[in-house]
């Protein structure tokens, strides 16, 4: 029995799932979350393709997808596999296909497993709003049954296996006339071709619902699996993603927080994460992102965590709503969500200590320049700053510290939660409580108490727990069931050794609950140790200065992943495959640095015009390839300029850029 979309919102359990044989790697049904990725190699070129394959092979890869976007590739998929098998190598391959079920069906009896597109399998997109009556609707449904049973019958025939991958971006315009661009649109595109599926007695099967956006596709797999233990009462395994991820730092936090937020919930058989990088070095952050839940980390977090049941379900998991709260100051209410840096550690704190989150002292004119990501509270500890700050950086310290200041006006009090419980007097002005999610159930109820008449708090929750997300989750439940809205700030502290597995954490973590709509503040905190041993040994992908400026970064690029604060331009880039046209990586940066300064923006860069229009989801400008050395630049889903040679094709977005007043110069900026 599900609790609306997996075993347990409290307890960690993976999602029960059908077991899928691909080639000899099993999948689903408690398997180990398998780990995979694409080339981007051109198909039909066999030695490069190999050689990637193999790179991502010993990277760790235990599938890798090839693109077969016609006839002659699919068929090359032979001496690609054939050449493989050859050097020894025996790892699953996967048919990418798109628009074309001859090539599906060539590819079929070649490799071990075909992904099919249910937006593009048999509809062409148009971007038509066409009507359906009911009728041309079951008549459209049936010319999908007609076109995708044949390829469903090779799958039994030859023991291949399927994903059905929906798209966010790539939705048939028959989906989107009934449904429109929505979770439940991508959920309902998956569900005819699985019907076909299982209505031939195939069950090899295995679904994703990704989107650019980490809510719409926690969503989507939310819903997918209500909806197939519903109508089946059981579930096919599924393959998380976040597509168009990006590049860096926030390809990494959005696809953590979109893959991390669902496998803390227990569901996910298998990940990719989509980078515009080569694909082997996707590999180890999907290996730092299943780690988190190998057996034996799996078996103490079932064993050592006790989080209180939660019989009803007091928001709702499958629609965004932002948890109301009362604001006090400027946290909570319409305000967008605060980060706290933690400067408790720190033996000093100097004007110079502030660039890293975010202001930049001169001298010359007595003047604070203030940044897009700048924090918004300083935590200090027991120590106090000695100089003037600027005005939007307000101070947090203990309360032991506080109590004895003269100007106790010009910080907030931070109280543990036994001396808040302790402590009679009830204050008048913003004051701070930490609180661990983790403690005695009995402890947080009469804490929760307290706070019901308390009208200046704010609660910083944490966890102690091995099932942290589960328990934060649990409290601002009761808080909700309780009617209590005080604003709360998600606090995290990482003790991992590397920074990748510190961003992770965070991402996972903090993101999974701003996407339920908790939280109306970010304090992250770390064992600094990690980022000072990834600056000597160079291991480290991150521009960063230091600790305080790693946690600024994250704590501002989780909240942009999660759409809950925008603080920078926003990138949605195609991982690239075999269809690119041009060299991702170098446009994407080449982009970046004329751009980055365009808060708020959303800009595409696709890396071909048969998957990259349709793709390109929810973004205001896109660039994509549109012949060799050729670029069509979008605005939204429509064409400005088409075919615009590619030396020039940036300073023509520019330029595209001010024509609709979404430009302002860097210097103003
Ligand atoms: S949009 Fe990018 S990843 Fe998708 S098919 Fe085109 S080139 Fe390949």
């Amino acid at each position: 029995m599900l609790q609306q979309y997996c075993n347990s919102l409290t307890e960690y359990k993976r999602l029960k799932t059908r077991e899928v044989k691909i080639g000899d790697l099993l999948l689903g049904n408690g398997h180990p979350i398998r780990i995979q990725t694409m080339t981007t190699t051109d198909t039909m070129d066999t030695e490069a393709t190999v050689a990637q394959t193999i790179r991502c092979i010993e990277a760790g890869a235990e599938l890798v997808r090839i693109t077969a976007p016609s006839k002659k590739e699919a068929e090359n998929l032979l001496h690609i596999k054939s050449e493989l098998r050859r050097r020894g190598y025996n790892t699953p391959l996967v048919a990418d296909i798109h628009f074309t079920p001859n090539a599906a069906e060539i590819a079929a009896r070649i490799v071990e497993k075909v992904r099919v597109n249910p937006g593009n399998y048999v509809d062409k997109k148009k971007f038509d709003t066409l009507e359906y009556t009911d009728a041309e609707y079951a008549l459209e449904v049936e010319r999908i049954r007609e076109r995708f049973t044949p390829l469903v019958r090779i799958c039994k025939e030859y023991g291949t296996a399927m994903r059905i991958g929906t798209n966010h971006g790539s939705l048939s315009d028959r989906i989107m006339s009934r449904y429109g661009d929505s979770a439940i649109g991508m959920v309902e595109s998956a569900m005819e071709f699985l019907r076909i599926a299982r209505g031939e007695d195939y069950h090899q099967i295995i679904l994703s619902m990704k989107s650019s956006n980490p809510l719409v596709m926690v969503q989507a797999y939310r819903l997918l699996v209500q909806k197939m233990d519903e109508e089946f009462g059981e579930c096919y395994p599924l393959h998380l993603g976040v597509t168009e991820a990006g590049d860096g730092e926030d390809g990494r936090i959005k696809s953590a927080i979109g893959i991390g937020t669902l496998l803390e919930d227990g569901i996910g058989d298998t990940i990719r994460v989509s980078l515009t990088e080569d694909p082997e070095f996707e590999i180890p952050v999907c290996r730092d992102i299943v780690k988190r839940y190998e057996q034996s980390k799996v078996e103490s977090r079932e064993l050592k965590t006790v989080v209180e049941p939660l019989l009803k379900i007091p928001y709702n998991p499958f629609s965004y709503k932002r948890r109301e709260t009362k604001p006090v100051e400027h946290i909570g209410g319409h305000h967008v969500p605060v980060v706290i840096a933690d400067f408790a550690e720190a033996k000093t704190i100097t004007h110079e200590d502030l660039n890293a989150i975010g202001y930049t002292y001169d001298e010359r004119t007595d003047k604070w320049n203030i940044s897009d990501g700048a924090a918004d509270y300083i935590y200090t500890g027991d120590k106090q700053i000695e100089f003037g700050l600027p005005g939007t950086l307000k101070v947090i310290c203990n309360s032991s510290i506080w109590k004895g200041m003269e100007d106790s006006g010009k910080s907030h009090p931070l109280f543990s939660q036994q001396e808040y419980i302790d402590d009679k007097e009830m204050l008048q002005q913003l004051h701070f409580v930490i609180v661990d999610a983790n403690s005695d159930w009995v402890v947080l109820q009469a804490l929760v108490d307290r706070v019901k008449s308390d009208v200046s708090i704010v609660l910083c929750i944490e966890s102690s727990s091995r099932h942290a997300m589960a328990s934060v989750r649990r409290l601002i439940a009761a808080l909700l069931l309780q009617n209590i809205a005080c604003p709360v700030i998600l606090k995290t502290y990482s003790a991992e050794r590397s920074v990748d597995d510190q961003l992770i954490h965070f991402a996972t973590e903090t993101g999974g609950l701003l996407l339920d709509g908790f939280g109306d503040g970010i304090w992250l905190s770390n064992d600094p140790k990690a980022i000072a041993q990834a600056r000597v040994s160079g291991r480290t992908y991150l521009e960063v200065k230091n600790n305080h400026q790693f946690l600024n970064n994250t704590a501002f690029s989780i909240l942009q992943a999660t759409r809950t604060r925008i603080s920078k331009t926003e990138y949605i880039s195609c991982p690239s495959c075999g269809r690119t046209l041009f060299d991702l990586q170098e446009t994407t940066a080449k982009i970046r640095a004329a751009t980055n300064h365009l808060k708020g923006v959303k800009i595409a860069i696709m890396g071909c015009i048969v998957n990259g229009p349709g793709e390109m989801a929810d973004a205001d400008f896109g660039y994509v390839g549109s012949g060799p050395g050729k670029i069509t630049l979008y605005k939204g889903k429509d064409i400005m300029k088409r075919n615009v040679p590619s030396e020039i094709a940036v300073d023509e977005l520019i330029e595209l850029l001010k024509e609709n007043e979404a430009w302002i110069e860097p210097a103003m900026a």
